[in-house]
């Protein structure tokens, strides 16, 4: 089912996200993992492409197995930086003859200056992409979306205004960055809805359990701790089973406030770790109970 259907249907939607395994690895690996987090019920999962090291390769292939094997509706990730528009036609007919209808339309990261051999690119922009995936009827495009600016925008109003035009480009949803501050969400989503961005947007939480995982998120995505989190970690840093116990709490009380104010979906990721997304879902099972018996109601 086309993710934007999904969102017509029942709201929040709830969504999870895995990455594939590298290519040293063994791509069977990734059935522990889904296993482990099918049960939970998620309205789709979403595959990485290539991010953190992961293998590009899998990412159709994991898909794949989700949709057709487990029967479980899914996203996958595309990048396009480095890309050429012959490539993604490649990967598009891939995803269409497997019958995976949603992608998240990405540019990539920049490599670093002595890597970047992007110099005469066919894709500059994720909106770039969106406007190739655009010209086949049957797909439902996603794309990112940064709550406090994305890391190399000079100004938050010149990223609004590109993010504006990504949309007008054809998207169906949003999905955000990781953010740890739930009312500078609040803010960011009051400035999209001004700006006439009427698209569903699913929220990004990422439950962080340990202090290497934070150090890695802060420095690659900007996302900012607040001083409640930044205390946590103060306290708990030598502490791994209880900074692991904080993270998984601090995730679940930013989602129940997020499910509390109407939020379109939430989009957890799980970073493989299906425990973890495990102790967040028992949490808040009475809570998504109610919610999916209240979007019976509205139906
Ligand atoms: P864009 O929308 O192109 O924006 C990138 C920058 O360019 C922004 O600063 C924007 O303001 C600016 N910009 C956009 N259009 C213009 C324009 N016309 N002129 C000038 N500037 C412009 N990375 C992976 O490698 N694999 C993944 O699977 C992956 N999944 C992700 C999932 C989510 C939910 C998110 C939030 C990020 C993900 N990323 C992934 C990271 C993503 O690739 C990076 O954040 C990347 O730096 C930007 O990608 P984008 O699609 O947002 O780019």
């Amino acid at each position: 089912m086309q993710i934007k259907n999904l969102y017509n249907n029942k709201r929040p939607v709830i969504s999870l996200e895995i990455f594939p395994p590298k290519q040293t690895t063994p791509i069977n690996t990734i059935y522990d993992t889904i296993d482990g987090l099918k049960d939970l019920k998620p309205d789709f999962i979403s595959v990485t492409y290539g991010a953190g090291g992961s293998s590009r390769d899998y990412t159709v292939e994991i898909a794949n197995i989700l949709k057709n094997k487990y029967n479980v509706e899914t996203l996958a990730h595309l990048t396009c930086l480095n890309s050429t528009s012959f490539e993604i036609e490649g990967i598009l007919n891939k995803l269409k003859v497997r019958d995976i209808e949603n992608i998240l339309a990405l540019r990539g990261d920049l490599p670093s200056d002595d890597q970047n051999n992007n110099s005469n690119p066919q894709f500059e922009h994720a909106s770039d992409l969106v406007k190739q995936i655009k010209s086949h009827d049957n797909f439902c495009i996603g794309g990112a979306c940064y709550p406090e600016g994305h890391i190399e925008c000079s100004s938050k109003i010149h990223d609004l205004k590109y993010l504006k035009a990504k949309v007008d480009n054809g998207l169906d949803f949003l999905i955000t960055q990781i953010f740890f501050d739930n009312e500078m969400l609040y803010d960011f989503l009051e400035r999209l809805d001004i700006l006439g961005i009427k698209i569903p947007i699913s929220a990004g939480i990422m439950p962080v359990i340990n202090k290497k995982q934070i150090e890695r998120i802060t420095q690659m995505c900007g996302s900012k701790l607040t001083q409640k989190f930044k205390r946590i970690i103060g306290k708990y840093e030598h502490n791994p089973e209880a900074l692991k116990e904080a993270g998984i709490i601090y995730a679940t009380e930013q989602i129940i406030d997020l499910l509390s104010s109407g939020i379109d979906g939430i989009h957890l990721y799980t970073m493989n770790k299906p425990e973890v997304a495990q102790r967040i879902f028992s949490n808040i099972s009475n809570i998504r109970s109610t919610l999916v018996n209240d979007s019976e109601i509205i139906i």
